[in-house]
C-alpha cells in the first residue's frame, strides 16, 4: 500500500520476485550474444547487433511523456513512464519503457532518484539509483581525462621553450587561459567546486587559473551519449570538442589535444543501454542523464531506437515541463534521431496546478502547506493556463497530447472534472490515472487514451529550421514556447552569438537551452503563464562535438547546490545482507 510506505519499500518487496535478465530477453526474443548481464537483474543491451538484425522490422509507437511546469517536488512523470508502461502491458500490449539514468547528486540531495512512486516503479532501486553499469563514471573519466590533457598542457607549455616542446613532438597551441572552455565534472551537487582556482604551488603543480566544476550530467560527453548513432559517431564527435581558445581566438579541440581516442577508450561500453525492469515486470531501457533544464536530460537516441525495434510501444520521457523537456525532445534529439513520435503525453498533478493557481510554493523537505489537502477549484482552474500553454506548445510539434492526470488520494472529483473540462474544450484527450496507488489496474483509461492517440495521424514538424540563424531561433523558443516578449543579451553572450553566426560550421548545431524548470520563464518564482517579461540571455556555450549551442537564460548553474536536510542523511546499509535502505 503505497499510502503507508515509501518508494524503497515497495521496490524491495517486489524485487524479492522480479524476473531474471534472462527471462526479460526472452521477453524481448533479443539472440544470447544481444544480452550483457551484469549480475541476474541488469543486462547492457547490445545495440550494434540488435540494430543489425533488426534493421528490416519496423518500428513500434513513439510515445514521449512530458509534463507542465513542476513544483519542485516533481510531477510524477516518471512515475506516468513507468505507470504507462504497465498499462500497457495489462492491456497486452509488447513495450519497453526508455528512462535516463538518475544522478548521484538528486539522488543523495533531495530528489530522490526518480524511479518513478508507488506502483509505478523501475526496478532493483539500489542499482538503479547508485551508479548502475557505471555509464556516468565512464563519462566522468573521459571528461576529466580531457580537462587532465588540457590543464597539463598549459604546463607544458609554460615551462618549455619550442624546442623542448618539438623534441616530445608537440606545437605550441598558445592556450589563452582566461578562454579554457571545458571544465571538470563529478556526480554531485558540489556548489563550493563552482568556482576554484587550480594549479596552485610550484611550476610543477599544473599550471595556476581559475577553473570549475559542472554536475556530470551536465558534460558534453553525456549530451554525445545522447544523440551519438554508434561508435564511430561518437568517436568523431568527441573528438570536436572545443576545450579553450588560443591567443589568436582560434577553437583548440581535444583532437589538438590527442586526447580525444582515449577519452572514447572509457566511453566503448557505455554507449551499450541498460536493461530493468517495472515492479509489474514490462522491460525498461535505462540510458544517458536528467536534468533537461541544463542538458537534454532524457534517454538516448540509441536506447528508443532499440526499444522501438524490440516492442510495439517505446514510452519515454522528457524530463521537467514541455518548454524544455520536450522543446528539447521534438527540436534536438527527433532531429538527430530522425524518429518521429506518435503520440506526447503531457503529465499534470492537481498540486502543480493550485501551485501555478495561486496556492503556496511547496518545499521539499518540508510538510506540505495545508491549502493542498483541502479542495480549492479555483486554484485549479487558474493553474489550468500552466497546462493548457503546455497542451498548445504540443500542438505546434504537430501533435494532439493526451493529458494524464496523476491521482493523488487527496484529489477531490471536482478538481479533476475542471480539469477534464478545460482540457476537453482545449481539444485535448484527457484520461485520469492511478498508477501510483494501483499499478497497471489503475493506468488502463491512460494506456487506452495513448493506443487511440497513436493510431491519429500527426503532422510532427520542428518549431525552426537549421538555417534559421541562432538568434532568431533563441527568439522563436523565446516566444513560441516560453511566452516571452523578446530575448535580452549580456555583452558577453552577445559577442559569442556574432561569433557563433559568423562560423559556417554552426548552421548545422542545433540549440539546447539552459533555463529554469521551475517556471515557463527564467524566474523560478513566476508560476502559471507569466506575461510582459524578457528572457535574459547571460552566456553561450559551444558543444561542437555534440553539435549544439547552449544558451544559458537566467541565474541557473551547471552545479546545483546540495541543502541542509539531504537525502544522504537518511541512507544506510544492512551490514548483515549488504542491502540499502533509503534511497529513493
Ligand atoms: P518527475 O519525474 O516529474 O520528477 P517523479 O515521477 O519522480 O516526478 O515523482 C516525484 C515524487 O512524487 C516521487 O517521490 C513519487 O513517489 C511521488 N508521486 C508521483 N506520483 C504520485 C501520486 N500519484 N501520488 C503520490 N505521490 C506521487
Amino acid at each position: 500500500d503505497p499510502t503507508k510506505h515509501a518508494d524503497w519499500e515497495i521496490a524491495e518487496e517486489a524485487e524479492s520476485r522480479m524476473k531474471d535478465v534472462f527471462e526479460l530477453s526472452e521477453m524481448l526474443g533479443l539472440q544470447k550474444e544481444e544480452l550483457l548481464p551484469h549480475g541476474h537483474y541488469v543486462a547492457k543491451l547490445d545495440y550494434r547487433k540488435i540494430l543489425d538484425r533488426c534493421k528490416d522490422k519496423p518500428d513500434g509507437k513513439y510515445v514521449d511523456v512530458t509534463a507542465i511546469t513542476p513544483t519542485p517536488l516533481g510531477e510524477g512523470k516518471s512515475t506516468c513512464a513507468m505507470g504507462l508502461v504497465q498499462g500497457l502491458g495489462k492491456r497486452n500490449k509488447s513495450v519497453v519503457g526508455a528512462i535516463r539514468q538518475p544522478s548521484g547528486g538528486p539522488t543523495m540531495n533531495i530528489k530522490g532518484s526518480a524511479a518513478g512512486g508507488g506502483l509505478a516503479q523501475c526496478i532493483p532501486l539500489t542499482p538503479f539509483s547508485l551508479g548502475l553499469t557505471g555509464d556516468i563514471n565512464a563519462i566522468m573519466n573521459a571528461h576529466n581525462l580531457g580537462m587532465v590533457a588540457l590543464t597539463s598542457r598549459m604546463q607544458h607549455e609554460a615551462n618549455y621553450t619550442d624546442e623542448q616542446l618539438a623534441k616530445r613532438g608537440l606545437k605550441r597551441l598558445d592556450i589563452h587561459p582566461k578562454k579554457v572552455e571545458f571544465n571538470w565534472i563529478i556526480d554531485y551537487c558540489a556548489q563550493a567546486l563552482r568556482n576554484i582556482t587550480i594549479g596552485q604551488g610550484g611550476k610543477m603543480d599544473g599550471f595556476n587559473m581559475q577553473s570549475s566544476f559542472a554536475i556530470a550530467v551536465s558534460s558534453e560527453i553525456m549530451a554525445i551519449l545522447s544523440v551519438a548513432k554508434d561508435l564511430k559517431d561518437m568517436r568523431e564527435r568527441i573528438g570536436k570538442i572545443v576545450v579553450a581558445y588560443d591567443k589568436q581566438d582560434r577553437p583548440i579541440t581535444t583532437t589538438d589535444l590527442d586526447v580525444a581516442g582515449a577519452m572514447t577508450a572509457w566511453m566503448v561500453e557505455a554507449l551499450n543501454p541498460n536493461l530493468m525492469q517495472t515492479l509489474e515486470g514490462q522491460p525498461v531501457v535505462v540510458h544517458a542523464g536528467p536534468f533537461a533544464n541544463i542538458a537534454i536530460g532524457q534517454s538516448s537516441v540509441i536506447a528508443d531506437r532499440v526499444a522501438l525495434k524490440l516492442a510495439d510501444y517505446n514510452v519515454t520521457e522528457s524530463g521537467f515541463g514541455a518548454d524544455i523537456g520536450f522543446e528539447k525532445f521534438w527540436n534536438l534529439k527527433c532531429r538527430y534521431s530522425g524518429l518521429k513520435p506518435h503520440c506526447a503525453v503531457v503529465v499534470a498533478t492537481i498540486r502543480a496546478l493550485k501551485c501555478h493557481g495561486g496556492a503556496p510554493i511547496p518545499v521539499p523537505g518540508r510538510p506540505m502547506p495545508e491549502e493542498y489537502g483541502k479542495e480549492n477549484v479555483g486554484w485549479v482552474e487558474e493553474g489550468c493556463k500552466n497546462l493548457l500553454h503546455h497542451i498548445e506548445t504540443v500542438k505546434k510539434a504537430g501533435i494532439n497530447p493526451v493529458v494524464c492526470i496523476n491521482a493523488f488520494y487527496t484529489d477531490t472529483d471536482n478538481e479533476i472534472k475542471a480539469v477534464r473540462r478545460l482540457c476537453e474544450a482545449a481539444g485535448a484527450r484527457v484520461a485520469l490515472s492511478r498508477h501510483w496507488e494501483h499499478g497497471g489496474d489503475g493506468a488502463l483509461e491512460f494506456a487506452d487514451a495513448v493506443v487511440d492517440a497513436c493510431e491519429e495521424e500527426n503532422d510532427f514538424r520542428f518549431l525552426y529550421e537549421l538555417d534559421t540563424p541562432l538568434e532568431k531561433r533563441i527568439e522563436l523558443i523565446a516566444k513560441e514556447v516560453y511566452g516571452a516578449d523578446g530575448v535580452s543579451y549580456t555583452p558577453d553572450a552577445k559577442a559569442k552569438l556574432k561569433r557563433m553566426e559568423a562560423d559556417p560550421e554552426m548552421k548545422e548545431m542545433g540549440t539546447c537551452m539552459v533555463k529554469s524548470h521551475l517556471s515557463l520563464s527564467h524566474d523560478p518564482t513566476l508560476k502559471g503563464v507569466p506575461k510582459g517579461w524578457t528572457l535574459p540571455v547571460r552566456d553561450i556555450l559551444t558543444y561542437k562535438g555534440a553539435g549544439f549551442v547552449v544558451p544559458v537564460a537566467g541565474a541557473i548553474s551547471l552545479m546545483p547546490g546540495t541543502a541542509s536536510d539531504p537525502a544522504y542523511r537518511r541512507i544506510d546499509v544492512d551490514v548483515e545482507t549488504g542491502k540499502v535502505k533509503g534511497v529513493f
